[in-house]
């Protein structure tokens, strides 16, 4: 397993040439051939071909390890002049230590290259922390291979250099094996569960993140008919007033106290002499009207318009009496009843929409709760298995990937992806308490 594969892809010169593949070596021990020696060379992490990439290698370590069916030790081999835990470091000590089983933790061996064990500046105690301490730390200084012979076959000192370092390489080598030897052989079925647990939970997370696409929809969705819902309402209010209040007077004949002229034509409105200083005569049809007040010049009422015989005297008089009447107005009543209708119809949506999201949100927490229950599983199996951590060290990657993609859609996709898994992150991380 190698740790940031830089020496390789440089001595190679090739670039992203890296093993993408599982290379299994056997060879005996040159110095006691009875031990024999299954190397496996697998994929590197942290190469600069990003996270799917990792994702990949890690999927072909897992699968090499299960089909090895045991092993006695996993040799991790790093740039030993790393000493900044950059993010990319730092997402491959996440990587491997949610990756590696507790079981194997015993069976880690550590090779740091490119320096020897005064010169190494690599973050040993950082390795430690994310990953567990190493069964032992070897040191090579293997930049002189890297060299060109034609530099030093003819330079007696570089010659003395080179033949130095390669005695102390194939002296590290060979304590190296001796470690090996010593190592206890250890199964790893725990990959094979492991792998398992990794399968289901990437089935649940493809699932949610489903989940949060159709709940980001059916919200673009509700806010749109909450705006249609407010925007209709203050319609509905601004022609709420379509009825008109009016105030009418009406005139209305009355009881009185006293006698007043009135004509059996125009009795229900009309009073022609309120009350006349003329002695009372209750019966018409006589010219005793034409002394009333009320008669004009040519015997015809001032009032009424008629002659003397249709009037008489009765106790009565006219009062005014206001009323008010609520006037609707059709065309503005008609604006309102249809804002109204479209009012409803946006309040049925939202609260439609609302359940529905409810509903969604209720499914997506279950699949989390169904996540988090096979991480605490798998936890069992890799006591350092974080979740959230392995999320967050993808996102990283992730952002930073899409950063320099230059074709549009594919960077607005990335950024989607991305903020779906953020999302996913946070409800993780909110839901789960301080667990993992
Ligand atoms: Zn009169
Ligand atoms: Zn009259
Ligand atoms: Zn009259």
């Amino acid at each position: 397993m190698f740790l940031n594969k830089d020496s390789e892809s440089k001595i190679d010169d090739v670039t992203k040439s890296q093993t993408v593949k599982c290379y299994t070596y056997t060879f005996a021990h040159p110095d006691n051939p009875a031990y024999k020696f299954i190397l496996i060379d697998t994929p590197g992490l942290s190469d600069t071909n990003g996270v799917k990439q990792d994702d990949k290698n890690i999927k072909e370590i897992t699968d090499a390890a299960i089909s090895a069916g045991s092993l006695s030790a996993i040799v991790i081999v790093a740039n030993g002049t790393e000493a900044r835990v950059t993010p990319s470091i730092k997402n491959t000590l996440v990587r491997l230590s949610n990756n590696l089983p507790d079981d194997l933790l015993g069976n880690i061996l550590l090779i740091l290259t490119k320096c020897t064990k005064s010169s190494a500046s690599f973050s040993e105690c950082a390795f430690s922390k994310e990953i567990a301490k190493p069964k032992k730390i070897f040191y090579m200084d293997n930049q002189f291979f890297c060299t060109d012979p034609e530099v030093w076959k003819d330079d007696e000192d570089e010659r003395f250099n080179v033949e130095h370092h390669w005695k102390l390489s194939i002296n590290t080598i060979n304590r190296i094996l001796e470690t090996i030897t010593d190592l206890s052989s250890t199964s790893t079925k725990a990959f094979e569960n492991m792998r398992e647990y990794r399968n289901k939970i990437k089935a649940e997370i493809d699932k949610v993140t489903q989940d949060i696409t159709n709940i980001q929809k059916v919200q673009d969705k509700l806010e749109a008919s909450q705006k249609a819902l407010q925007k209709s309402g203050d319609q509905k209010n601004s022609y709420a007033n379509y009825t008109k209040t009016e105030t009418i007077t009406l005139n209305k004949i009355v009881k009185a106290s006293y006698h007043s002229t009135v004509c059996s034509r125009h009795m229900d409105n009309i009073i022609c002499h309120d009350n006349c200083g003329l002695e009372m005569k209750t019966s018409s049809g006589t010219d005793y009207f034409t002394a009333c007040y009320c008669m004009g010049s040519n015997n015809i009422c001032r009032f009424c318009n008629c002659g003397p015989t249709s009037h008489y005297h009765a106790m009565v008089k006219l009062i005014k009496e206001t009323k008010t009447l609520n006037k609707v107005l059709e065309d503005m009543k008609a604006q309102y009843d249809s804002a109204n209708q479209q009012y409803q119809k946006y309040s049925t949506d939202a609260n439609n929409y609302q359940s529905t999201l409810a509903n969604l949100q209720a499914t997506a927490n279950a699949k989390y709760e169904y996540i988090h229950k096979l991480c605490k599983d798998l936890s069992k199996i890799c006591s350092r298995f974080n979740f959230v951590d392995e999320l967050h060290a993808n996102l990283d990657n992730m952002r930073q990937d899409a950063r320099v993609i230059q074709n549009i859609n594919i960077r607005r996709n990335a950024e989607a992806e991305i903020q779906r898994l953020e999302k996913l992150a946070s409800d993780l991380s909110s839901k789960r308490g301080s667990m993992y």
